[in-house]
């Protein structure tokens, strides 16, 4: 299958790699010049549970002519318009795109560059890093659940999972992914921002004594917003769900501490707590934890004159 991965950063590396190993025609797309330049001469090189190094075809978005077959989307969330707009010359009827980042409300964004028979929406608990230019760090291991937002398109999606479990992704395909992705946003909504703001731990930020109240709090809004969109979320499980996850990975500083704190990146809350205080607004839900965490995270960024 021909497939390009638009966003060969962390995790487009790991699943670029994956479904070349398995036969899988690859293509990465990517803007970044040092990361093209590398991949060019010296290949993908992987290490972390295993080291590896494979020629893969890196190329710029606008560059790519031939009509793919699958895309799985793989940018930050902010930076999701740009990608969609540079990679339409390679979208056909018969195009399947997979949207696998985290955050909400990407399915808005999708429909505007395309029918919604061409989209897969979908999430995954997957993780990978990059260790340079060129360099993806894979250790352990993970799922993905995705949904076709059309029915028309179920069996296309359904060969999708088979071609990615050949892959050893773990793909499950699901009648309705949406209370996945907002428990995995509620996830991000407690710890990423939290952490960032605070420069702390998952396990530093929630042995300490407010942590519980700030994470209830947050949850409960993601709950509201969620069920009023018509997602049906199960709060007491999401909780335990939330409170399970940051003692397994008490000792990580999570993704946005990473792009905020570690690199002076811009963040994706907007996308995260940010897309809970603006569907809130619109549906007349107060989100005073999410508004807040969002503001400041913001603050944070102009403060670090991030643009
Ligand atoms: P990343 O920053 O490593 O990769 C994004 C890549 O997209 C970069 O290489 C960037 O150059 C490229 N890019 C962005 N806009 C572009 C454009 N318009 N044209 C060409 N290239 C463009 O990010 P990541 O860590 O791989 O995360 C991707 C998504 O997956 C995010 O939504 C993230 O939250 C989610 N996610 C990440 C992890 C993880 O462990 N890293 C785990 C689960 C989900």
């Amino acid at each position: 299958m021909l497939i390009y991965i638009a966003g060969a950063g962390a995790m487009g590396c790991r699943f670029g790699y994956q479904l070349h190993e398995a036969g899988n025609e690859v293509i990465l797309l990517d803007n970044w010049e040092e990361h093209i330049e590398a991949i060019k001469e010296n290949g993908l090189k992987i290490t972390g549970d295993k080291e590896d190094n494979v020629k893969l075809p890196i190329m710029k978005p606008n560059e790519a002519t031939r009509k793919a077959e699958l895309i799985i989307l793989f940018t930050k969330a902010m930076q999701l318009p740009s990608m969609l707009q540079d990679i339409e010359q390679i979208i056909d009827e018969n195009t399947k795109v997979l949207c696998l980042l985290n955050g909400l409300g990407h399915d808005e964004v999708l429909e505007k560059y395309m029918p919604i028979k061409n989209i897969l929406l979908g999430v995954t608990v997957w993780t990978a890093g990059l260790a340079g230019p060129g360099v993806a760090k894979l250790s352990g291991t993970g799922s993905v659940n995705i949904q076709s937002l059309d029915k028309a398109g179920v069996e296309g999606a359904k060969h999708i999972v088979d071609v990615m479990n050949e892959a050893n992704l773990n793909v499950e395909y699901d009648e309705d992914v949406y209370p996945s992705i907002w428990r995995k946003a509620c996830v991000n909504g407690t710890m990423n921002s939290t952490c960032a703001l605070l420069d702390a731990t998952i396990g530093e930020f929630f042995s300490s004594e407010t942590a519980e109240e700030v994470v209830l709090n947050i949850i409960h809004e993601f709950v509201k917003v969620g069920e009023a969109t018509g997602v049906k979320l199960d709060e007491k499980e999401i909780i335990d769900y939330v409170f399970a996850t940051s003692k397994a990975a008490a000792h990580h500083y999570p993704s946005m501490h990473q792009d905020l704190v570690q690199n002076h990146r811009q963040t994706e809350i907007d996308f995260i707590n940010g897309y809970v205080a603006r569907k809130g607004r619109e549906l007349g839900i107060d989100t005073p934890y999410c508004q807040l965490i969002t503001d400041l995270i913001h603050s944070k960024e102009n403060i670090l004159g991030i643009k």
